[in-house]
């Protein structure tokens, strides 16, 4: 059997982290097993269905690196098929036509409630003729669910769940306008599509004993499911807007990183022993449903960042300053071009060690960009005391005259300079670094001299000196 997985969402909403969790979940159960990772839009509900969210589901799993191994599946395209499926159980007589108006389900459902009873259908068309309709009255297509005995479902992370059947109603597959419900489309097509493994939030756990009643009037196969525990906020509630980021994309604005934020969703939720830092090869190599555990997971902020701080320092230099040179495109008084990619580039490396997002990676990197005047921050200013001035105008004709502008050069000026006047390095160096970034912290000040290049470190100097 080849296994194949699919990742199911309704473009209803943004991708949020408890659905690319379960993207990630079935893309590494079907690579890690040889077999396919597909992918359905689930875009029946036409009226809250957007493009948007559509393109965002597209643009996020791409980020992401979960891409399907064929054609995306648009559920809207099939719902003759779905109807077609409702039909067949209508003539083999395991469905039947419902005539009920609006008015009777809701008397029905006040009865029962009045008798203490749980506000089902009562079968009241199940076996009668449907020659006691009005003629031509609209009717919808119910399910004949099983009334005795139970229902067992086999879960690879929750272990056996069962409803007695008798907690279940028929339940409508078709509307009286012919359209069918999301409980049949969904199977219908994890049918079709061959689907092994169904791997999904526990919120669907009730509507799989749903679907399973369709399974087994088709005398389909079941797939194997497994549900996994949702993700809830640092304070044991349901993840919500107040917790902080929730959509993918903002996660992508705040400026972490797909191998982080993919990381970080692995081990939400799933184990393998103390391994925290895994590249893709290796989730792949380890995950498997064993691992999954049974309770919510809680979202941590902190942790995230933290693994996002990992990843950056093992990040490739130039994919990093491409990114921070578009994130600092637009930001007043720096310029964005090829010196600035050059400095960056050049920085990178000591720039790369003090950052936990993207954000913060530009905004350190951004005086690298600016021009003379700086603007200098309250630090800056305190650094920049008259005698700190004179002091850097003296430096300022040591280190125009360096045979070589490299790192080790400008370290070995720069000592010898402190040694010639009396002064510990500290007391050189954080003046220049005021002087050079408007603040009071870079990377080592040899290297940022280095990526700013002799003539901007002679203007930036000129223009404090005294
Ligand atoms: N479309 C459903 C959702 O977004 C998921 C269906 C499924 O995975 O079976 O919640």
């Amino acid at each position: 059997m080849t296994v194949r997985t699919r990742f199911a969402p309704s473009p209803t909403g943004l991708l949020h982290i408890g659905n690319a969790r379960a993207a990630l979940f079935n893309f590494l159960y079907a690579r890690h097993h040889g077999g396919k990772f597909l992918l359905r839009v689930e875009d029946t509900d036409r009226e809250r269905s957007t493009q948007h969210a559509v393109d965002v589901l597209f643009d996020g799993l791409a980020w992401m690196g979960i891409t399907p191994d064929e054609e995306p599946v648009f559920q809207s395209t099939r719902q003759a098929r779905h109807a077609e499926i409702a039909h067949h159980l209508l003539t083999q007589g395991l469905a039947y036509r419902c005539y009920c108006t609006q008015e009777e389900l809701q008397q029905m459902r006040e009865q029962a409630m009045a008798e203490g009873k749980p506000p089902r259908y009562n079968g009241y068309w199940r076996d009668r003729d449907p020659s006691e309709a009005p003629p031509g009255a609209p009717y919808t297509v119910r399910i004949r669910a099983p009334r005795e005995g139970e229902a067992v479902i086999q879960d690879l992370v929750q272990g056996d769940v069962r409803v007695a059947n008798a907690e279940m109603d028929d339940m409508i597959i078709l509307r009286a306008d012919g359209t069918p419900v999301y409980q049949l489309a969904v199977v219908v097509d994890d049918h079709d599509m061959d689907i092994t493994h169904v791997i999904r939030g526990d919120d669907h756990l009730t509507n799989t004993f749903r679907q399973a009643m369709i399974y087994r009037a088709m005398g389909w196969d079941l797939p194997k499911f497994a549900h996994l525990p949702l993700i809830h906020g640092p304070d044991g509630a349901k993840l919500s807007k107040r917790h902080g980021a929730q959509s993918v994309v903002e996660f992508r604005d705040m400026g972490y990183l797909p191998e982080a934020l993919n990381n970080y969703l692995l081990r939400l939720g799933w184990g393998h022993g103390d391994a925290e830092i895994l590249s893709r090869d290796e989730q792949i190599h380890l995950f498997d449903l064993d691992g999954v555990g049974r309770s919510p997971s809680r979202m941590d902020y902190a942790k995230l960042s933290h693994l996002n701080g990992v990843w950056l320092r093992q990040a490739d230099d130039a994919r990093l300053t491409d990114d921070v040179l578009q994130r600092l495109a637009g930001r007043e008084g720096v310029t964005v071009d090829d010196t600035l990619r050059t400095r960056i580039l050049t920085l990178m490396p000591g720039l790369k060690e003090r950052a936990k997002t993207l954000v913060e990676l530009a905004d350190s990197a951004a005086f690298l960009g600016r021009h003379v005047p700086l603007a200098f921050d309250a630090k800056a200013e305190k650094l920049l005391s008259d005698d700190a001035r004179v002091m850097l105008g003296k430096l300022a004709r040591d280190l125009a005259v360096l045979a070589e502008f490299d790192a080790p050069s400008i370290d070995a000026a720069l000592r010898h300079f402190a040694e010639n006047h009396g002064h510990k390095l500290g007391q050189v160096a954080q003046p220049l670094r005021a002087a050079m970034t408007g603040g009071a912290t870079s990377p080592g000040i040899d290297a940022t001299l280095a990526a700013l290049g002799r003539d901007e470190v002679m203007a930036r100097l000129g223009a404090v000196a005294r």
